[in-house]
């Protein structure tokens, strides 16, 4: 945190706490749900288990926020809903806040640093192309691309294209695969093409 906003924060716990409006046990318990809680890894169980199981990715698909409950994942009760959005091999998800940071951070966890930054949320939605591929993804041109904002009630999560070469691993495995970058939609999990690596022989003329 830089010192101008450290200054803010240390005036206004001082003044919160003066008022008895907070206490320290409210700072170490919201630290632990940020450190502890609040992880990707319950995205990823999410996801792995709706790779695996249809009438669980149906629902998940359907009421993301029941689904999620139903495996022990509350979120907040401002995020009143979460809408899950189905990569494709055809169709790649992506989603910001172009007002400020929100995220379905309960879920996937907290918001990267670069997802609040303004150069993201002012240019993704307008060239979203030009963006992932800045970011490392390089999306096939057939490839559609779909933007979505979120506002303080509607929190979104994309459910990652599942890889050809996942197939019978274990769902275990398959969540240690999910990363919180692909459920926003700034990488997906193929691997590249086996060609991508390809260099010359040594000595080829
Ligand atoms: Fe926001």
């Amino acid at each position: 945190m830089d010192q101008p906003l450290r200054a803010q924060a240390d005036a206004l716990e001082h003044l919160l706490k003066a008022k008895s409006l907070l206490h320290d046990n409210d700072l170490q318990a919201f630290h632990h749900q940020v450190t502890e809680q609040w992880q990707p890894r319950n995205g990823a169980r999410l996801c792995a288990r709706a790779w695996t199981d249809r009438s669980f990715k149906a629902q998940l698909l359907t009421d993301g926020r029941a689904a999620a409950a139903s495996m022990g994942l509350d979120m907040p009760e401002h995020h009143r809903s979460l809408v899950v959005l189905e990569n494709t091999a055809e169709v790649h998800n992506v989603i910001c806040c172009t007002l400020c940071s929100c995220t379905a951070f309960s879920i996937i966890g907290m918001a990267p640093g670069w997802y609040k930054d303004l150069e993201y949320r002012a240019r993704v939605v307008r060239e979203a192309r030009t963006v992932l591929a800045e970011m490392g993804l390089h999306l096939p041109q057939a490839m559609r691309i779909r933007v979505w904002d979120t506002t303080t009630d509607t929190r979104y999560m994309v459910l990652p294209y599942r890889p050809a070469h996942t197939q019978g691993w274990t769902v275990q495995a398959l969540e240690a695969l999910i990363t919180k970058e692909s459920m926003i939609g700034v990488a997906r999990l193929e691997q590249p093409p086996a060609n991508a690596a390809v260099t010359a022989p040594t000595g080829a003329a």
